[in-house]
C-alpha cells in the first residue's frame, strides 16, 4: 500500500512537472529577452563606471538569459529558465549591493524576485516539491532584502568605486521604475496566462470529449435557459429532438469501438451541416444526442430539418478499418407547452424515441 501510494505520487509528480509550464513559449521569450536588454545596458554603465567586478559578473548575467533564451526555443522544460532568472537576480543583486553600495536601489530587484517566484505559488499544476522550493526561495529572498537593508543602513555597505552621491540616486531610481516595470511586465504576463487556462478548462468543461460537440450539462443549461424563456412569453415556440443510432451496440460489437467512435463522430458532422439555421445539439449520452429548434423554426420546419438529416445518415457511409459502416438513427421530437418542465419535454421526446424504435427504428415520430 505504502510502495503504491509512493508510485503514484511520483506518477503525479512527473504528469504535473511535463504540462507545469505555467506560460507559454512566446511569454517566457518576453520576460528572458527583456532582463536580457536590460543587462546588456547595465553593462554599458559598468563599463563607463569602471567597474571591473561588475563588468564581468554581468558577463555571466547576460549569459544567464542567452542560455535561457536558447533554452525556451528547443521548447523544453522552459520552467527552469523561471528558476535561472530567479537565481541570477538574486546573485547580481548581492553583488551589485557589495561593488557599489546600497544608494544605487538594486536591492528593489529582491521585489521583483519575490513577485516573480510567488505568484505562480498557488498554482494547481505545482507540486509539493515545487511549491516548497518556491516558499524556502522567498524566505530567502525578504531575509536577504533585511540584511542587505540594514547593512546598508549601517554605513557597511559603501560603494568601492567612485559612484557620486547624484549617479547613485540616479541609478536607485533607474532600478526602482526597472523593477515595477518588470513586476507589472510579469504579473500582467501570468494573469494573461492564467486567463488562457481559464479558458480552456471552460472549453474542456461545456464540450463532449470525443466528438467536440456541447456536453450533457451545456446542453442542459442551454435548454433550461430556454424553457424558462418560453415561461416569459405568452406565444411559446420551442421543440426538441432526441436522436439514437439503430443497433449502435451491434457496430461496436461487429467492427469494434473505435468504428463506433468514428459513427458518432460521423453523425455530429451531419448535425454540424444543418445547423445553419442555428440549431443546437449536444451529446445527451452515450449515443443519444438532444437537438433544440432554430429560434424561428415552427414545430413543421423543424421536424422537416430532423428528417432531411435522418435521410442524410441513411445515405451516408464512411469506411473504418477498411470497411463500410453505415447506420441509421431514430428520432423523437417534442414541442414545448405552456407549464410543461424541461423533464416534460425531454421525456415526451424520449417517448417518441422509443416508439420509433418500437416501429422499426430509422424514423421519425413527432406526434
Ligand atoms: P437501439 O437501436 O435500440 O438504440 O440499440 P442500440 O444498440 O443502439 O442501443 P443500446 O442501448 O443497446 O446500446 C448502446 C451502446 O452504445 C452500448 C454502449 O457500449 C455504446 N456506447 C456508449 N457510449 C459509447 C462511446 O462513446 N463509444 C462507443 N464506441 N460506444 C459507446
Ligand atoms: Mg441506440
Ligand atoms: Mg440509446
Amino acid at each position: 500500500m505504502g510502495t503504491f501510494r509512493k508510485k503514484n505520487e511520483i506518477r503525479d509528480r512527473t504528469y504535473r512537472e511535463i504540462d507545469g509550464d505555467y506560460l507559454n513559449k512566446n511569454q517566457y521569450m518576453i520576460i528572458a529577452t527583456s532582463l536580457c536588454v536590460t543587462h546588456l545596458l547595465f553593462e554599458l554603465w559598468y563599463l563607463w563606471l569602471g567597474c571591473t567586478p561588475m563588468v564581468i559578473i554581468n558577463i555571466f548575467s547576460i549569459l544567464c538569459y542567452i542560455v535561457s533564451i536558447l533554452i525556451i526555443l528547443q521548447d523544453k522544460r522552459n520552467i527552469i529558465t523561471i528558476w535561472i532568472m530567479v537565481l541570477e537576480v538574486f546573485l547580481h543583486v548581492i553583488f551589485a549591493s557589495v561593488f557599489l553600495g546600497t544608494a544605487c536601489g538594486y536591492q528593489q530587484w529582491l521585489f521583483g524576485t519575490l513577485a516573480s517566484v510567488f505568484l505562480p505559488f498557488y498554482n494547481p499544476e505545482l507540486s509539493k516539491r515545487q511549491k516548497r522550493h518556491i516558499g524556502f526561495f522567498s524566505l530567502v529572498v525578504i531575509a536577504t532584502y533585511m540584511v542587505l537593508t540594514a547593512l546598508g543602513n549601517g554605513g557597511l555597505l559603501p560603494t568601492r568605486y567612485n559612484v557620486s552621491p547624484g549617479l547613485s540616486r540616479l541609478m536607485f531610481y533607474c532600478n526602482v521604475f526597472l523593477t515595477f516595470g518588470a513586476i507589472m511586465l510579469y504579473t500582467q504576463i501570468y494573469n494573461l496566462r492564467v486567463g488562457e487556462k481559464q479558458k480552456e478548462l471552460q472549453k474542456a468543461a461545456d464540450h463532449d470529449y470525443l466528438t467536440g460537440i456541447f456536453n450533457r450539462q451545456r446542453i442542459q443549461t442551454i435548454l433550461d435557459g430556454e424553457v424558462l424563456r418560453q415561461q416569459g412569453t405568452s406565444q411559446t415556440n420551442l421543440s426538441v429532438a432526441i436522436v439514437d443510432i439503430d443497433f449502435f451496440k451491434k457496430i461496436n460489437d461487429t467492427s469494434g469501438h473505435i468504428t463506433g467512435d468514428e459513427a458518432l463522430k460521423e453523425l455530429t458532422k451531419i448535425f454540424w451541416k444543418n445547423s445553419a439555421e442555428g440549431m443546437l445539439y449536444g451529446r445527451w449520452g452515450g449515443e443519444e444526442f438532444l437537438l433544440i429548434a432554430p429560434e424561428h423554426f415552427s414545430y413543421n420546419q423543424f421536424v422537416d430539418l430532423l428528417e432531411r438529416i435522418r435521410l442524410q445518415v441513411e445515405d451516408n457511409s464512411f469506411t473504418s478499418n477498411g470497411k463500410d459502416v453505415k447506420f441509421t438513427v431514430s428520432i423523437g421530437v417534442a414541442t414545448y407547452e405552456k407549464g410543461m418542465t424541461v423533464e416534460e419535454l425531454v421525456n415526451l421526446a424520449d417517448d417518441r424515441l422509443y416508439h420509433a424504435k418500437e416501429n422499426g427504428r430509422n424514423r421519425t415520430v413527432y406526434a
